[in-house]
């Protein structure tokens, strides 16, 4: 066997690699992230590495291979935890070792500002004034006027030193060598909360979270470590929480990752963890720039944080001594990467703190079948929290059925109720918000009679509209040409829904042209701070009506806010993904959340084409559990994660054909080399992607689904080990995405 070992960590090498034999006695101590001494260069120098990868195929000639010398044992810094996080994510999600590097250790940046010399009083400030006295009485006045200037501030900046207070460097090196003063070199790191304000109060836990809080921890002191779930409905305190489980974690000298989704870390978030944890707590977020992350991760690095907040990325901050990992609303697709390794952070955070011994709290309103079925299985410890803070009523739901209004003769977006109430919240001075589906502008095809969807008559799953005015079936291909009346009652109004937030604003304006409109969407946050300033414009009450896609049901508290209205709830419904039932009651539940948030009661209208639909209906009733039920029955008849679990196979590549052929290789090698005991593997497809044609590259997709994960896992190791030697795959991408986000 051999080892694929980095000797340079800290730069901009990872893919260079260097490959050595294993010798016997150390193969079963030598796994992806062991620090090894290896002979090095000419002189054959000893030098310290990393292994990244065992394999058996050897890279060159092996009488020529030096050996690994010694498996390193003075402990595993943190580059070989999280070079064995990376393997893990290969071998759980696919794409190459390389790739899993760079998504685990990010290219560290060069510094903008320069490295300072700073100079620090070295005896405590007793006897630092004895000795100041010794100085002035022996009139060496330079090195008094410093020691003076020290005891008021220290470390004072080299130039400062020199320049300010006149002292030369030769004075300088006499106190160095009395042991005086010592001088250091700092890296500056940028700080993003470098102007934060500690403002406003610590508010002190209720019972409810005190309980949850000591539950947990007390739990952790049993050495239970299953990770916990907190179902906690909006408002409940959950943030709170979070934060008392770190204070507690901090005290023991460990530190905590908290994952935000990126749209809900806002102003407010941050500055309730920096009032608890001051500038011991940083945050990343997509609009840093490189260095500026890498300085983060940096600090982290070298002990100056305890707490690190951020979006998914932010799983692999390099802290020393990890504690626990927080994920709010870890039901979010967010958490899932579209990009090689397409990990879950859910899933990569439990591995992560498995291999250092830390734990994992996840919290949400909304939490993801996934999670709730482990917790009702037992592998997660779950908590309830069914009350808002200070007992603020949840908000009344009203449901619309849009089909009675179309035969009532309303055919505006708005129905009776949803216009009486915006009237009414207008006239007293209240805020509303108005929210639309962004997935709903789908290509999907419904009758605005009945609400009947064209469905495929093979997956129980929407069928799409294509530019060429066919009907396709995502999962299986099938096609037929596009409908010119219902199949279900023959009304001619059918067609693929489309209302974008620009048209509703055209809409609202027309209708309420009184009322102050803001829009929140792709193409008004697009500028930096664009998002900010929309939300805090609604904030400080410079509208009456937000109008928005998902993005504004995310994070933000607005107690003005006495009106929400959704406008058409089941578009999402209808997307071609076994998941549209969960987003849809999530959305709904999450949107619902942001009424009635201060002292005034709430209200919500919810306009669908189905109001019969159970996760519509449950959703109007806050009722989490009804719904889980329900779609936990399905997802195990359908053999849908996370009862089965599925592998995507994605294939791209400028010739049709060859993609094609590529897919139906790939199809053939499941069905005929996996072990198969032919009931628990189905493999569905090829079929078209659904944008299945991107910049001339073609993409189709394959489906394998099976009721063990491993075996997905050992099928893709089967497949990457064929695509890596077969020619035909030169010219064809293939990735993989396992129990995928957005079907
Ligand atoms: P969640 O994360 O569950 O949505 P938060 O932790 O954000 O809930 O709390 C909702 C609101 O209630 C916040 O404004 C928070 O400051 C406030 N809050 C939370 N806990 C308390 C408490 N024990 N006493 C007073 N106010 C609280
Ligand atoms: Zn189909
Ligand atoms: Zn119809």
């Amino acid at each position: 066997m051999y080892a694929n070992i980095i000797i340079d960590i800290s730069l901009e090498k990872l893919d260079r690699t260097f490959q050595y034999l294993i010798p016997e006695m150390l193969a079963d101590q030598i796994h992806p992230g062991t620090p090894v001494e290896v002979p090095f260069g000419n002189g054959n120098r000893h030098m310290r590495g990393y292994v990244v990868e065992v394999t058996d195929q050897p890279e060159f000639d092996v009488s020529r291979m030096k050996s690994v010398l010694r498996v390193v044992r003075e402990g595993i810094p943190i580059e070989g935890q999280l070079i064995a996080l990376a393997a893990w994510m290969r071998e759980n999600f696919g794409g190459t070792m390389n790739q899993a590097l760079k998504t685990v250790i990010p290219v560290k940046q060069k510094t903008t500002e320069k490295e300072k010399r700073m100079i620090w009083l070295k005896p405590d400030a007793a006897t630092a004034k004895a000795q100041l006295g010794e100085l002035q009485r022996k009139h060496q006045t330079a090195r008094a006027r410093l020691m003076e200037a020290l005891l008021k501030q220290s470390p004072l900046p080299y130039e400062t030193v020199t320049q300010k207070l006149n002292i030369t460097a030769s004075v300088i090196r006499a106190m160095q060598e009395r042991e005086l003063i010592r001088v250091e070199h700092i890296r500056n790191w940028r700080n993003p909360l470098d102007q934060m304000k500690k403002q406003g109060n610590i508010v002190s836990l209720n019972l409810t979270q005190r309980r949850v809080a000591d539950e947990i921890l007390s739990g952790w002191q049993r050495s239970d470590e299953r990770p916990c779930l907190i179902h906690g409905v909006t408002g409940s305190g959950k943030t709170e929480v979070y934060m008392e489980i770190i204070e507690q974690v901090v005290k023991s000298g460990k530190q905590a990752i908290v994952l935000i989704p990126e749209i809900a870390l806002t102003f407010q978030t941050v500055l309730r963890f920096y009032n608890h944890f001051g500038d011991r707590v940083s945050i990343l977020n997509s609009r840093m720039s490189a260095g500026e992350r890498s300085d983060q991760f940096e600090r982290a690095k070298s002990g100056l944080l305890d707490v690190m907040i951020g979006p998914r990325s932010a799983l692999f901050t390099p802290f020393p001594n990890l504690g626990v990992i927080i994920i709010d609303e870890e039901h979010e697709a967010a958490y899932k990467s579209e990009t090689v390794p397409r990990y879950h952070a859910r899933e990569t955070a439990i591995a992560r703190a498995q291999m250092c011994g830390a734990r994992v709290v996840l919290g949400s309103a909304t939490p993801s079948v996934e999670s709730y079925d482990r917790a009702k299985q037992g592998q997660y410890r779950l908590f309830e929290m069914k009350e808002r803070v200070s007992a603020r009523p949840l908000p009344s739901v009203y449901t619309v059925d849009l089909r009675e209004e179309l035969r009532n003769g309303n055919r505006s977006i708005f129905s009776d109720k949803l216009r009486e109430l915006i009237t009414d919240r207008l006239e007293k001075k209240e805020q509303i918000m108005l929210f639309i589906n962004r997935r709903g502008v789908a290509g999907f095809v419904s009758c605005r009679s009945c609400g009947e969807v064209i469905k495929c008559p093979h997956c129980d799953v929407s069928l799409n509209l294509h530019n060429n005015g066919k009907l396709v079936c995502h999962y299986c291909g099938y096609e037929q040409p596009m409908v010119k009346e219902c199949p279900s009652c023959g009304s001619p109004y059918i067609g693929g829904f489309k209302a974008g937030t620009q048209k509703i604003e055209e809409m609202v304006k027309r209708q309420f042209p009184t009322a102050r409109v803001l829009r929140m969407d792709l193409d008004t946050t697009r500028k930096k701070g664009g998002y900010e300033e929309i939300l805090s414009a609604f904030a400080n009450g410079e509208a009456d009506i937000l109008i928005g896609t998902q993005m504004i049901v995310k994070g933000h508290d607005f107690p003005n806010v006495t009106l929400v209205g959704v406008l058409a709830a089941d578009l999402s419904l209808h997307i071609s993904d076994y998941r549209a039932a969960e987003r849809t009651f999530q959305l709904l539940t999450q949107a619902a959340g942001r009424a009635g948030r201060g002292h005034r009661q709430g209200e919500v209208v919810i306009q669908t084409y189905q109001p019969e639909h159970y996760s519509v209906v449950t959703a109007a009733e806050q009722d989490y559990e009804a719904f889980f039920e329900q779609e936990i029955f399905l997802r195990e008849m359908m053999h849908y994660p996370p009862k089965w679990h599925m592998l995507v196979i994605h294939a791209a590549g400028a010739q049709e054909m060859l993609v094609k052929q590529a897919q139906d290789v790939l199809k053939y090698k499941m069905l005929t080399q996996s072990d198969n005991e032919k009931s628990s593997l189905q493999v569905i497809g090829p079929a078209d992607a659904a944008v299945s044609k991107v910049n001339d590259i073609y993409r189709k997709m394959l489906y394998a689904k099976a009721a063990d994960y491993q075996k997905l896992v050992s099928i893709k190791n089967m497949l990457e080990e064929y695509i890596r030697i077969d020619p035909a795959f030169r010219n064809v991408n293939i990735q993989f995405d396992f129990d995928p986000m957005n079907g």
